[in-house]
């Protein structure tokens, strides 16, 4: 039986399920968001490692060091090319962030803060959740 969230990505190759109601969600601003997803900024949520599983395929990890200094792996379908999920995070051990737009309902998941708000493009607005204008500590 499959986990409650289900998610894969653009070509389907990659899949991946878990159980935990994610309750860190964030939007962000930082630079490796925008530039990794290509949008203005990027959704994900935390996910505990032991509850993630990967179901097929083999993503690539692309290892960088964030904006906070800590050193994390991203995540990315090497067929597709698709962002999908951050892991060996050394600023937040035992978890996975995982995007918004690699699940199969991402519908019932909202942004609960905004992150690295002074990197936000001018012409997005800020939504109605508490702010931080880097990494919350
Ligand atoms: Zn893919
Ligand atoms: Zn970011």
């Amino acid at each position: 039986m499959p986990k409650k969230y289900t998610a894969q990505c653009a070509c389907g190759a990659v899949k991946f399920e878990f159980n935990t109601d994610p309750t860190f969600i964030a939007d962000c601003n930082c630079l490796d968001c925008r530039k990794a997803s290509g949008g203005a900024m990027a959704t994900w949520f935390a996910v505990p490692e032991d509850d993630f599983t990967l179901i097929s395929g083999k993503p690539k990890s692309f290892h960088y060091i964030a904006d906070s200094g800590n050193g994390l792996d991203r995540n990315f379908c090497p067929d597709c090319g698709a962002r999908l999920f951050s892991s060996n995070l050394q600023g937040f051990p035992g978890m996975v962030f995982v995007t918004i737009g690699s699940l199969d309902n991402p519908g019932g998941i909202g942004p609960k803060l905004e992150m690295f708000t002074k990197r936000r493009l001018k012409w997005m607005k800020a939504l109605d959740v508490p702010q931080f204008p880097a990494m919350p500590s």
